[in-house]
């Protein structure tokens, strides 16, 4: 079987990582990215973040009855739902009728479940996005192998990618601060660490490539700084770039709440069962006509949108929480937050409540989580990873907390959706668009949706703008590599290339 530092040296998607992890799964694999993930399950797992729902978001906006026509439609209430409209309403003050339909609870998806880590990727996994964004171009093209003229554009998509994950953590912090949301944020620097030689001179490689292509911000951290930071020198290597964290579903209820003050109509516990020319039809058997609909339901989108089957594939992930036991305020973990395992582990300490959260291992339990979209039950393996992690990890050692089994341990399931190309689809599908009618997507987010949906919906809520006319001053561009193109939308190669 390939180790993980051998499936990192190639470039391929992460589903194609896990593929090679789990040899014996292959056939399961692909067909558990054709799979329907269905609607979201009805009593999910309920997240630390959950639990603080402000109560009025079941209250008044629960099922109630639907308009017949809206302007424009958002399915979902997560991050790059509320921020769309939030941009559109707020910012730039669309005057139509905007209609949001939630399966749930506001903000119960991923966002509400998430791990809080709001970190941009900076150097990790350079590489192998350039030569995912090269493969793609070849394969849109009708070639098999990339040239090095694909290379030299993908170096350059990747880095307007790590910058625009950069500019999206500084977009929420700034936000936050600006609007004085009690979001907890914590900015500073995380820290990645390297737990064999090996791996270190993969991760210096990247590291090189992408200084030379222009990118800063990280750095070595030193033994001595090892040592002060995390507590031990035993690590091969441990690097720092700039990181942060928050609360993210409070962010996400600030946005609605303002939103909805400025005109948005929220359905929560609605689940959308079809979306055909802008008919929105609900399970109740309701109907909505919109002109634009955007769908914002991230794992759960290829249910509505068959077509994108394969293409974004839900990933059930986990993640535990513990409270500090001990009444001291100064941080324990690296301030920015910790990435273990190439950053699919990671651990935070919330700034407000002090509480340590941890969220991965689901490669480790030995069973793939890929097209499990079922939230409503734990990963009895996953959760022994994590209590494991909990005592053995040297970071996560220093944290107060009564060991080794807390009955204030609390853990919970979500859905990440992972992209057939690693690369999350923000913009119009013009496939299912008319003259009369533009469906607009805004999901899969690979697990780092954190950084970017703050400012995938304000794309979104600008091209809307757009559309009907309204002038945009400071327009906001998307990574070339995220855009829904219509290469993309068809093109399953992605995902089919490099598996031998
Ligand atoms: C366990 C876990 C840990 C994670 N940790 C991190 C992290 O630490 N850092 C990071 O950057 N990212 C993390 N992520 C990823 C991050 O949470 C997502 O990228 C981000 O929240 C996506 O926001 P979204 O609004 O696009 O999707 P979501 O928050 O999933 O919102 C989609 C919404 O659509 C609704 N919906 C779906 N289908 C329908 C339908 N048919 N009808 C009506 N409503 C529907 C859902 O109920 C949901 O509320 C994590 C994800 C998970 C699951």
């Amino acid at each position: 079987m390939l180790t993980e530092t051998e499936a990192h040296r190639n470039p391929l998607s992460e589903l194609q990582v896990m593929q090679l992890l789990h040899p014996d799964a292959k056939e399961s694999l692909q067909e558990a990215a054709q799979k329907d993930p269905g609607l979201p399950r009805t009593s999910p797992t309920w997240s630390t973040w959950l639990r603080s729902l402000p109560e009025h978001f079941s209250t008044k906006h629960g099922p109630r009855p639907l308009p017949d026509a809206a302007d424009i439609v958002i399915v979902g209430s997560g991050f790059s739902g509320a921020s769309t409209a939030y941009h559109l309403l707020c910012e730039l003050q669309y005057p139509g009728k905007v209609v949001m339909i939630e399966a749930r609870d506001a903000c119960s998806g991923a966002t509400g479940r998430n791990g809080g880590h709001m970190t941009a990727p900076n150097y990790r996994d350079f590489l192998m996005d350039v030569e995912r964004y090269a493969h793609r171009m070849a394969v849109e093209d009708g070639r098999v192998e990339p040239t090095e003229a694909d290379r030299e554009i993908a170096v350059r998509m990747t880095v307007e990618t790590r910058r625009f994950d950069d500019e999206g953590v500084k977009a929420n912090i700034a936000f936050a601060k600006e609007h004085n949301i009690d979001c907890g944020y914590r900015q500073g620097e995380n820290v990645q660490v390297y737990d064999t030689p090996e791996v270190y001179a993969i991760g210096q490689k990247h590291f090189q490539a992408a200084q030379k292509a222009g990118l800063t911000g990280a750095r070595w951290l030193s033994k001595e700084e090892m040592k002060r930071v995390l507590g031990t020198t035993e690590y091969a290597a441990a690097d720092a770039v700039p990181g942060a964290h928050m609360f993210p579903a409070k962010f996400v209820w600030y946005l609605l709440d303002q939103a909805i003050a400025s005109g948005l109509e929220l359905h929560t516990h609605t689940p959308v069962i079809d979306v055909n020319n802008g008919v929105v039809t609900t399970k109740d058997g309701s109907v909505v006509t919109a002109k634009h609909v955007v769908f914002a339901t991230n794992a759960w989108t290829s249910h509505l949108v068959p077509e994108l089957r394969g293409h974004i594939i839900p990933l059930r992930d986990q993640v535990i929480t513990v409270p500090r036991t001990d009444s001291a305020t100064e941080p324990v973990l690296p301030s920015g937050g910790l990435w273990m395992s190439n950053g699919s582990e990671y651990a935070i300490e919330l700034s407000n409540g002090g509480r340590l959260i941890m969220g991965g291992f689901y490669e480790e339990s030995g069973r793939h989580q890929a097209g499990n979209a079922n939230d409503a039950e734990l990963i009895p393996g996953v959760s022994t990873d994590l209590r494991e992690a909990l005592v053995s990890v040297p970071p996560l050692q220093k944290f107060p907390y009564d060991k080794p089994a807390s009955p204030e341990i609390h853990e919970w399931t979500g859905i990440i959706a992972v992209s057939n190309d690693s690369a999350p689809y923000v913009g119009k599908l013009e496939r299912l668009s008319s003259d009369k009618y533009s469906a607009w997507i805004v999901a899969g987010h690979n697990g780092e949706g954190m950084p970017r949906c703050f400012l995938f919906g304000k794309y979104i809520a600008q091209k809307l703008a757009q559309s009907f006319g309204m002038h945009v001053a400071d327009p906001i561009a998307i990574p070339r590599a995220m855009k829904p193109n219509p290469h993309r939308v068809s093109n399953l190669d992605y995902f089919a290339w490099n598996l031998e």
